[in-house]
């Protein structure tokens, strides 16, 4: 009946608060629709790092199908630099195609790779992404010459890297770091150290140094601000579908309880500080009692109601720092931490009786009753899979004593 015991749960920054009072996840509200509407459906778990770095791909690639395009259609446009050409120019803008289509390269392969249980298969989407970047991202680096492409291609860089790992201030780091990178690659070419000076004259030669930065300002901010804004916005999106995810995964939908994953997580965790501050610690197991009889003989969704004003009674009379989860379809598990057995024992009694004193609405005569188990740390276990077993079947034992009682384990 207890199965063992998972690893602890993944640690999430804004939404893990194990110490806090349980309080049912609430709805998020209305949702961001532009976001969702553009982004597919598909792993269990939605996103994965897979597909959001696919969809960022994607994106970058427009970007720079629209920066090529404008630039060749517009004279320059908006850069209004003029367009290098000679060899020099060309071996060096080619290289630093090939290096930064290396590092997409090497990033599609790393996500590529990674498991997602929804597709695994060939993707025409990612290999179409590539495609382009090795033509788009030739073209630009050519085109804008080699320091921007470079700068631009470290932007990229560090805004995907903000997609995948969810961190808005990664995008707009980049960004500052376009702007800096590539006026310090401006003038430290100018001032010749940088190798590149030559190719760089070219486009110096026509204009100054003033006009070919803020030419280049506005390009940053006509390309990558309305970028960073789109990127921000999914960000925010993916966060939320994250956090979503994870209240569905801490939570029973039902009865606001934590789920048994979930319990069993934060249960591990709290025996762990309990073994390492040498404080005791209860375990309770509560089953209601002929809960069968209660869906046979008035349904099942008053039997659905039960469950969750058993949650509340139970709750009711626990401090806010107890942990409620439901273990099994009538059955819960209450942690109480810095409670040793004779404490637990009262506590237990407390949740029994406030059981069997609970009145269901439109059923004054139902009665509900349950049966507890307690078991202690460190008198009945000292791991969690033992302590959970000892209530379980202290539990039984109150079940074979006649129900609607308290047993603690090993009596
Ligand atoms: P005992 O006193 O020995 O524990 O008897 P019991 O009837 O409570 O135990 P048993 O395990 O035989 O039955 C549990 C019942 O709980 C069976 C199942 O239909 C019901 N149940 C499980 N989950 C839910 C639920 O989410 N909603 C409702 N209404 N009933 C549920
Ligand atoms: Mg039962
Ligand atoms: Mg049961």
């Amino acid at each position: 009946m207890i199965s063992s015991v998972p690893s602890d749960p993944p640690s999430h920054d804004s939404v893990v608060d194990e110490s806090n009072s349980q309080v049912r996840a609430k709805g998020r509200g209305s949702a961001i629709p532009f976001g969702r509407s553009l982004l597919p459906s598909g792993s269990p778990f939605g996103w994965n790092a897979r597909g959001r770095s696919l969809y960022v791909q994607f994106l970058t690639t427009l970007l720079m199908v629209i920066v090529t395009i404008s630039f060749a259609a517009f004279d320059g446009w908006p850069f209004l630099l003029e367009q290098p050409d000679d060899e020099a120019a060309l071996r060096t803008t080619t290289n630093l195609a090939i290096g930064g289509l290396a590092f997409w390269f090497v990033f599609y392969v790393w996500t590529w790779r990674r498991p997602n249980p929804a597709n695994n298969g060939f993707s025409w989407l990612l290999f179409v992404t590539i495609a382009a970047h090795i033509v788009t991202g030739t073209a630009v680096c050519y085109a804008l010459g080699p320091y921007t492409a470079a700068s631009g291609l470290i932007t990229v860089a560090a805004l995907l890297l903000g997609m995948v790992l969810l961190r808005r201030r990664y995008l707009w780091t980049a960004v500052a770091g376009w702007f800096v990178s590539m006026f310090a690659m401006h003038f430290l070419s100018e001032a010749g150290v940088l190798p590149f000076l030559a190719l760089f004259q070219m486009s110096l030669e026509s204009s100054d140094i003033a006009k070919v930065a803020a030419e280049r300002a506005a390009a940053a901010a006509l390309i990558y601000i309305p970028f960073a804004i789109v990127m921000d916005h999914l960000i925010s999106v993916w966060r939320q579908d994250e956090r979503d995810l994870y209240e569905a995964a801490q939570f029973d939908s039902l009865t606001g309880a934590y789920t048994r994953g979930f319990a069993v997580a934060v249960m591990q965790r709290a025996l762990s500080r309990a073994t390492d501050e040498g404080r005791p610690l209860a375990v309770l197991m509560v089953d209601l009692d002929h809960f069968k009889r209660i869906n046979d003989a008035h349904g099942h969704a008053r039997g659905d109601l039960v469950l969750k004003q058993t949650t509340h009674a139970i709750q009711s009379t626990l401090r806010a720092e107890d942990i409620v989860g439901r273990f099994g379809g009538e059955e819960f598990v209450v942690l109480l931490s810095g409670v040793d057995l004779q404490q637990a024992m009262g506590a237990a009694e407390r949740c029994r009786a406030a059981v069997e004193s609970m009145e269901v609405p439109s059923a004054p005569y139902l009665s509900v009753t349950a049966s507890v188990g307690v078991a202690a740390f460190p008198e009945h276990a000292s791991e969690l899979d033992g302590l959970l077993k000892a209530s379980d079947r202290a539990m039984y034992d109150a079940k074979a004593k006649g129900r609607n009682r308290v047993e603690s384990a090993g009596a």
